[in-house]
């Protein structure tokens, strides 16, 4: 019998030995590993917090925890506040189009993220056309200063690539600094007086779920979304960001928060305050990402994909393989092996394989996973 056209190079049937798989297998940058004690703690609260009301004491003092937990990680400058609203960094980049930029925007764009909130901003009809500094994929660009821009649109982390790049103002800026830090925030260091609106959604570095955005504000971050709302232009209600300013000062949302989300983020970020704050998290990061980028400096098949150092993300490693290996191959058998999404980037189009170094991931898990990918490729070849 002829086997079906799918069947004819099946994958060959590898079996990574029981003692170097990692204690947890999951890997995917988003979203990403939550930590079993976080979960535990969510089911011996259940009765008491999941189905009650979110305009009600309990779930209003879980929203409190989760901002106080944030500006203390954060270290927040006086002033700052942080805000919440539902719909993922998706939507934030909606609202942020809506309310945050006055006439004009500039982006850097440098990978499939940091591309779409300069698409939205084109895409207004209300906003002059933004400026777009991109740089080859690999690396990232600088902002430079320009008296007609109001806001810089930069990204902490570009988790398709794995480029990370240090925040600061750009020299002589007037504008606001606006960061999308989804997959950095709560992993990599940064000096939020160096940012106006520092956005993230939980289910990266955060270890929770998806579905909520988040965001740190400066007063001069307030005072522009006062004052663009001020001036009567339309925003849709679910994305009116001074609705959400309202909102967030009451321990609330403008519309109902996933509870389950809320709380999951929480266990994550006062963790990560009990054991040091930020720096503990970074520190966890800096290992997980020393361990994955001397295993492949040191491969004689793999390779770091970004060249330089210092722009490697410790929050999402890139690794190439060698031509002659095939990395969908591989992500397939550690998949089959409990070891899942080690897939590249789809739109990068890459031999790679793409690994999360969040904070909850342990960095002896990422020694043990480069382990299982060499037992793979040896046996593979
Ligand atoms: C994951 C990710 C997003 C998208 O987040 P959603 O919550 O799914 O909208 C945006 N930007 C970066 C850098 C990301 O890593």
């Amino acid at each position: 019998m002829t086997p079906p056209p799918e069947a004819k190079s099946p994958l060959p049937d590898i079996k990574i030995p029981v003692d170097l798989l990692p204690s947890d297998g999951r890997f995917g940058c988003g979203p990403s590993k939550v930590r079993p004690e976080a979960v535990a703690a969510l089911a011996a609260e259940a009765g008491d917090y999941l189905g009650t009301s979110h305009r009600q004491g309990t779930v209003k003092f879980m929203v409190a925890r989760l901002r106080n937990s944030i500006a203390e990680m954060f270290a927040l400058p006086d002033g700052y506040e942080v805000l919440l609203g539902n719909g993922g960094t998706t939507v934030f980049w909606d609202a942020a189009t809506f309310g945050l930029i006055e006439r004009r925007s500039q982006h850097l764009h440098f990978g499939e993220f940091s591309s779409k909130f300069a698409k939205a901003a084109q895409d207004a009809p209300f906003l002059d056309d933004p400026e777009v500094i991109k740089s080859e994929t690999g690396t990232h660009p600088e902002a430079v200063a320009n008296p007609d821009i109001d806001l810089y649109a930069l990204t902490h982390n570009e988790t398709s690539t794995g480029v990370a790049m240090q925040i600061r103002r750009p020299e002589g800026a007037e504008g606001l600094v606006a960061v999308d830090a989804t997959s950095a925030a709560g992993g990599l260091r940064f000096d939020a007086a160096e940012t106006d609106i520092y956005y993230f959604a939980p289910q990266k570095c955060l270890a929770s779920d998806g579905g909520l955005w988040l965001a740190t504000v400066s007063p001069a971050a307030i005072e522009r979304i006062a004052r663009i709302k001020a001036s009567g232009r339309w925003i849709p209600a679910s994305i009116d960001l001074s609705t959400a300013v309202e909102q967030s000062r009451l321990d609330q949302t403008y519309n109902t928060p996933a509870l389950a989300t809320v709380f999951l983020a929480v266990q994550q970020i006062e963790w990560i305050n009990h054991n040091g704050g930020l720096e503990f998290a970074a520190s966890r990061c800096d290992r997980s990402a020393d361990n994955i980028y001397s295993w492949a400096e040191a491969s004689d098949y793999a390779t770091p994909y970004v060249a330089d150092p210092a722009e490697r993300s410790h929050v999402v490693a890139t690794i190439d393989l060698d031509d002659r290996i095939d990395a969908t191959a591989v992500s397939k058998i550690l998949r089959a092996n409990g070891i899942v999404d080690t897939d590249a980037y789809r739109k990068l189009g890459r031999n790679q394989l793409r690994v999360a170094l969040f904070p909850a991931i342990d960095p002896d898990d990422v020694a043990a996973l480069t382990r299982c990918v060499d037992h793979v490729v040896s046996a593979l070849s």
